[in-house]
């Protein structure tokens, strides 16, 4: 597949010169360049940050044996690794599926510390036209991994770019226009391309058979969070008692994230009341000042299970329907609601819509009522 690219021949020289760097398309990608992956810093070219990930970027593992939990997965990485550095070879490329927050951006930064080689980061809907993908792509280096977040949101003319970068590692351009123009196959490093994406199904059928790994990540259990809390409180300096972590993994939503982010937001309540220590009391304080029950439901999450009960009778309704009803995005109630509440048993997907199930009814304590015998 060809694609157009005005190719400015100048912008190699002014994406790789430190101080043009930021007007380069480059600008959405992060770097870590292995002087760094030791320290688990970053390096400096990466300057535009959001809080969340300054806070993440803290407790990132940065090795195997740091990223708890994902045990039959972290074995075959184990695995892939070894073999791809005794044959002195770049890894496979690898796709990442799972919900948000499970460690899929985490795996990928360590795959490229064991491997010793730089990490760039972008994503789908950051990758706009297919001459941003391929300026990145001809400033690899031999064995980087290239990590592209939400890769079941490339457009489609940035995907056919990437055929051939995966399969032959070089990128066929087309230079000029009109009866002058001619194509030009230009050779790019071997690189890995490491995609996320939260369902494999997401990703066409030719972008999925060109990744030589597909790694499923699950949901949690509640001891690997409660082990996650406690070490991201040692590396934050917050005293915690071992069923205080219990308590926050519990309503973690089963994922790393959460149980980072309660973490967080408890901290806050204890140093607001003066408490140098987290117990399981404010604990339970702080999680109801916040909405979060027991199971991890907050306020977003009661409001769909609400409107899919109380509005729908439980359903079945659409998609568009319920993310009109609740004014919550329906790209957030598939990718991070839905997914959740399906694992609790509290809602089924139907080919009609989705329903509420009798677990979600006793959960908000709603007695279901009796379908009325049409005659
Ligand atoms: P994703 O890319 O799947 O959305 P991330 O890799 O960004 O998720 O992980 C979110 C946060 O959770 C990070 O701050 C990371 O430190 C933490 N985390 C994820 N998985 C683990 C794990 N297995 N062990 C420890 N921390 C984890």
């Amino acid at each position: 597949m060809y694609f157009m690219i005005s190719f400015d021949l100048n912008q190699k020289k002014l994406k790789t010169s430190k101080g043009k760097h930021v007007k380069s398309p480059l600008m959405n990608i992060k770097k870590i360049s292995p002087k760094f992956q030791n320290k688990g810093e970053e390096s400096p070219v990466n300057t535009k940050k959001t809080t969340q990930d300054l806070h993440e970027n803290k407790i990132r593992p940065s090795n195997l044996n740091e990223f708890l939990g994902q045990s039959n997965l972290k074995k075959n990485l184990k695995v892939f690794l070894a073999s791809s550095r005794k044959r002195n070879e770049p890894l496979e490329h690898t796709l990442f599926f799972g919900p948000p927050g499970l460690g899929k951006t985490t795996l990928s930064r360590i795959m490229a510390i064991e491997m010793g080689a730089n990490f760039r980061i972008s994503s789908g809907p950051a990758l706009e036209k297919s001459g941003d993908l391929a300026a990145i792509l001809t400033n690899l280096k031999e064995g980087d991994v290239f990590f592209i977040d939400e890769i079941h949101r490339l457009r489609p003319a940035v995907e056919e770019v990437l055929y051939t970068a995966m399969e032959d590692f070089c990128l066929d351009l087309v230079v000029g226009k009109g009866p002058a123009a001619r194509t030009m196959r230009i050779k790019i490093p071997k690189f890995t391309l490491v995609g996320a994406t939260t369902l494999a199904s997401l990703l066409s059928s030719p972008l999925r058979d060109r990744f030589g790994h597909h790694l499923e990540i699950e949901y949690y259990d509640e001891s690997e969070l409660s082990a996650i809390v406690q070490r991201s409180a040692k590396i934050l300096d917050i005293n915690i008692d071992s069923d205080a972590a219990d308590l926050i993994a519990k309503s973690a939503r089963k994922t790393p994230r959460v149980a980072n982010r309660l973490l967080r937001r408890v901290r806050d309540f204890a140093v607001v009341a003066e408490k140098n220590n987290i117990d399981s009391k404010i604990v339970n304080k702080s999680l109801s000042a916040l909405g979060v029950d027991e199971l991890g439901l907050d306020k977003a999450d009661r409001r769909f299970l609400q409107d899919l009960i109380e509005k729908f009778a439980g359903g079945p309704v659409g998609l568009s329907t319920i993310s009109s009803s609740t004014g919550i995005e329906s790209g957030t109630i598939e990718a991070v609601i839905e997914p959740y509440l399906l694992r609790l048993g509290f809602i089924a997907r139907t080919p009609r819509g989705r329903t509420a199930t009798d677990l979600a009814f006793s959960h908000l304590g709603i007695k279901k009522r009796q379908q009325s015998l049409g005659i």
